[in-house]
């Protein structure tokens, strides 16, 4: 049996008949757009998760939108994410060698491509970055970045600003990562696709027989991160959270993880954490959207204690399932969550520990807060927004490109 796709009119329920049809209009303008997207991993992350439905809702409104991931070898991979590092405020060694490696594998990419068909390219974070270089423009270059640009590393920037600026727009997720270049920049939050296996609604059953399926305890409340094993998600800063929550009050911590393709570091982050496993701190890194559903809505409190996070799609994901989210004070979740009201941002594994003890302590204070924090995602953060964003940004360009008799309109 062929599953029926998502279709735009799906969203009808969240977000009314009248907003459908708009961007139905919307997007009826630009049949005959054929869009690719790139990026550097087909799992395990954010980017990969975004792409997956994006790139098929697209499709439901008429515009041809494919994906592709470049492919590379694990030195490449290495020096990238000491980019994405870097780009997130890390220092790094920008040597001769791995500049030589980054450009060589992106041209030996490029070669394989042949994005000169398509009329609209969107690169997606930095791996990819210079593939601008070996092409003929057959239309609009987008860069997407992705990440948490609230203070990069100058020398990498000054060394990517050229590229970039090569492209016709960048899309940002925030105002707050705006950077001085003479590119267009837009700014659009991402979003989830309440439809997918890990949003949609689930049975008590169904819940119950994947957390028994991982042996996951339910007999005291549950504290829970879903995250890719990396640094800037403060792994141990949860923990350490975890047992001063436990001086008070008595709950089992779950710490699920992935490596994405493209991060290398991951499998280190998630060794150093084994340390920490005992009966009531569980470290899990497997790869099941199904548990991550039933995690986040069983958990009396989800925690995304990140120190930088462009956005927070494990944020959305929990706060649409009606439970409250401690999260990071720090990027993207500053916009997701309003303290106090939706869930809590925090600075500190002394604040995280206090906002756990407070919200395992009152039934009350986590229903109001989950009530609010699933209002906070169907208003703000379901992917027909997401669509929408791209739709206006492709109608402005071939408004531009028809205005200029450039190809591609
Ligand atoms: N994720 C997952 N399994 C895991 C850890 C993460 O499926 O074990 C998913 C998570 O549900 C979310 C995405 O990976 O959809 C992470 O996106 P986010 O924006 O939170 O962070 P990123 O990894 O992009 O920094």
């Amino acid at each position: 049996m062929v599953e029926r796709m998502v279709q735009a009119e799906d969203y009808e329920p969240f977000v009314g008949g009248e907003t459908i049809e708009r961007i139905q209009k919307k997007a009826k303008s630009l049949a005959g757009l054929h869009v690719v997207n790139i990026n550097s991993t087909y799992y395990g992350g954010g980017v990969a998760e975004l792409l997956s439905s994006t790139s098929l809702l697209m499709n439901s409104v008429g515009i041809k939108t494919g994906w592709r991931v470049i492919q590379g070898p694990p030195d490449f991979f290495s020096i990238t994410k000491k980019m994405h590092n870097a780009l997130q405020g890390d220092e790094i060694n920008l040597s001769e060698r791995k500049m030589e490696i980054y450009e060589e594998v992106i041209q030996e990419n490029a070669i394989r491509n042949h994005l000169d068909s398509h009329n609209m390219v969107i690169i997606h974070d930095p791996q990819p970055l210079p593939m601008i270089h070996h092409y003929k423009k057959n239309g609009p270059w987008v860069w997407r970045c992705h990440i948490d640009l609230t203070s990069p590393n100058r020398e990498l920037w000054d060394y990517l600003a050229p590229t970039i600026e090569k492209y016709d727009a960048v899309i940002l997720s925030l105002k707050d990562y705006a950077q001085n270049i003479k590119t267009p920049q837009v700014f659009f939050m991402p979003a989830i696709d309440p439809f997918k296996i890990k949003n949609r609604e689930m049975s008590e059953e169904e819940m119950k027989e994947r957390l028994a399926h991982y042996e996951i305890p339910t007999d005291l409340p549950l504290v829970v991160q879903i995250s890719r094993f990396d640094r800037w998600k403060d792994p141990l800063g949860v923990i350490q959270a975890f047992h001063l929550a436990r001086k008070e009050v008595d709950c089992t911590l779950v710490l699920l993880g992935n490596v994405a393709t493209d991060d290398p570091e991951g499998a280190e982050i998630y060794e150093s954490l084994l340390d920490s496993r005992e009966e009531r701190v569980i470290i899990l890194s497997v790869q099941d959207t199904a548990l991550v559903n039933a995690l986040q809505r069983q958990a009396a409190v989800v925690l995304q204690k990140s120190i930088r996070e462009g956005f927070g799609l494990t944020v959305a994901e929990a706060m649409w399932k009606g439970t409250p989210v401690i999260g990071g004070n720090a990027g993207g979740i500053r916009y997701q969550i309003e303290d106090g009201v939706n869930g809590f941002l925090v600075s500190s594994v002394e604040e995280a520990a206090e906002r756990i003890v407070r919200l395992i302590k009152d039934q009350k204070l986590r229903e109001e807060m989950g009530k609010k924090a699933k209002e906070t995602v169907r208003e703000k953060f379901l992917l027909i927004r997401y669509l929408e964003q791209y739709l206006d940004l492709f109608n402005a360009f071939e408004t531009i490109y028809r205005l200029k008799g450039l190809p591609g309109s």
